[in-house]
């Protein structure tokens, strides 16, 4: 049985899911007016990760996350810039999505579009008002929030209290406030203002408020109430607060089974904010740092914990993820040339291993998605692979069971959405330098223009090199090889090279 940690509850609840089989899960998506950063982007990766384990899990998920497309922060990037809301909109829409693509993250089974989705949203504001939980003021629709009883319930928080600091804050008098029948209500349409962008309504020219667009969403693609809805903790108050008492007023029902938040990311535990200059877009990590690396470092951190970003943890995900690739590399080099040879290794015990880091991952993975345990039954694995297999030459008679423990470790880290095999099996190899094709061609004779197979080209020749005893040979290739930042190895089935640039 799948835990979760439930933020209404305050505690892990187990996860029954309302139609067998099936989980439906909202996840709220960005909006469009610049590049994601960092901490978006820890969001977005830690939902991929609950998603594809449930999936891994054999649950059939429906995946929903909007996207942003109108809003006050986008019209005013739009004036600034001299261009329309829908432009920036349509420009970080596709830089979002390529973003995404970059760093692994599923696309969602529906992606709907707030400026798309207007019929909808006017749609639950008519039900609101008609059931006595919004009202209109000069073309603006505010939610009654005293009209929902439950308001607060979900982030713990007491609606006396925060009419309180409301109070105090109103000391300016405000215009806007002034139209509400109470300082806690919010907007639901919010009226034209000339040159923003606007659609026809019951309520005259006017666009959605932000929290609407989720509740017509969710509604309308997973009906009501859904599985799992989820986002960054800082989401919860008052977003979805006011997504929840907007969509349960209106269907006197539960909206959504389960709130799941994230952590938030700091960076030099520091938190990340562009006052103190260490803000940081995901495109620009991504620029010199592979996307299964920063996928690494996300998982090393249970989703709920706030993760500590930096250069120094980043090197350090990039070699614990070495490690774990170096594995898989040594077993398929061992397992290309198995011989006809007494077994050695204990397969017995090695299956045994694999098996335990199996269950061992999905106790973790159960239990509110700790990653990081998880994680550390895939180091086991590794480790014991390391200590069975080391400098040994595996029997044919032993290649199945081996063969089964690495496809154990590729499959365990597949399900975080890192693919172990790229690195393992030679699409890595894109990395190599182009001037090894030149060197090739001068020691080796080589005429092709591949850089993996110029390497294979000068193994060959310092292999043959070797064998005829001409050891200037042989060495100028292996000084070659090591001056373009390769290291040599040789093993008892021969040499070979990792790049390490
Ligand atoms: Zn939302």
């Amino acid at each position: 049985m799948i835990k979760l940690y439930d933020t209404k509850a305050r505690e892990k609840q187990d996860l029954k899911e309302l139609h067998e089989g099936k989980i439906g899960m909202y996840v709220c998506g960005p909006t469009v007016y610049n590049y994601i950063h960092i901490g978006n982007a820890r969001t977005f990766i830690s939902f991929d990760i609950i998603r594809r384990y449930l999936m891994w899990r054999g649950y059939d998920v429906t995946f929903v996350q909007n996207v942003t497309d109108v809003d006050d922060k986008i019209i005013a990037k739009a004036n600034e810039e001299g261009r329309s809301a829908a432009d920036v909109a349509a420009e970080y829409t596709a830089a979002f999505i390529e973003d995404m693509h970059k760093v692994g993250v599923l696309d969602p089974t529906i992606r709907p579009k707030a400026t798309e989705e207007i019929e909808s949203m006017i749609e639950l504001v008519r039900d609101l008002i008609e059931t006595g939980h919004a009202y209109e003021v000069e073309g603006d629709v505010y939610f009654a929030v005293r009209s929902y009883p439950a308001y607060g319930e979900l982030s713990g928080r007491n609606v006396d209290e925060m009419e309180a600091g409301h109070r105090e804050l109103r000391a300016d008098g405000k215009g806007i406030e002034d139209r509400k029948r109470d300082q806690l209500d919010f907007a639901l349409w919010k009226a034209a203002k000339p040159g923003e962008p606007a659609w026809e309504s019951p309520w005259g020219m006017g666009r959605p408020g932000w929290h609407i667009e989720c509740s017509a969403m969710s509604r309308k693609y997973l009906g009501l109430p859904f599985d799992i809805h989820g986002g960054g903790a800082d989401l919860a108050f008052p977003h979805h607060e006011n997504e929840r008492a907007q969509s349960e007023a209106a269907c006197g029902c539960t909206f959504a089974e389960h709130w799941m938040h994230g952590g938030m990311l700091q960076i030099n535990k520091e938190k990340m904010s562009k006052s103190l200059g260490n803000f940081m877009l995901l495109r620009d990590v991504l620029e010199t740092t592979r996307p299964e690396v920063l996928r690494f470092l996300m998982l090393q951190t249970h989703y709920r914990s706030p993760l500590d970003f930096s250069e120094e943890r980043l090197s350090e995900a990039a070699a614990a993820l070495g490690r774990i690739e170096n594995a898989v590399k040594n077993l398929d080099w061992q397992l290309a040339s198995t011989a006809e040879v007494a077994s050695s290794v204990n397969v017995q015990r090695l299956a045994e291993q694999a098996q335990h880091a199996r269950e061992a991952f999905i106790e973790a993975m159960d239990d509110d998605f700790n990653a990081p345990r998880a994680l550390g039954a895939v180091f086991d694995l590794v480790n014991d692979v390391n200590a069975e297999l080391a400098d040994k030459t595996i029997a044919e008679a032993d290649a199945a069971v081996v063969r089964e423990v690495r496809e154990t470790i590729v499959a365990l880290m597949g399900v975080f959405g890192i693919d172990i095999e790229a690195q393992a099996t030679g699409e890595g190899t894109q990395a190599y330098p182009v001037e090894v094709v030149a060197l090739a061609a001068e020691l080796a004779g080589f005429d092709g223009d591949d850089a993996f197979d110029a390497v294979e080209a000068l193994l060959d020749a310092r292999a043959a090199a070797r064998a005829a005893k001409e050891w200037a040979v042989a060495d100028a290739v292996r000084d070659g090889l090591v001056g373009l930042g390769f290291v040599i190895e040789d093993t008892p089935q021969g040499a070979r090279v990792t790049f390490e640039g």
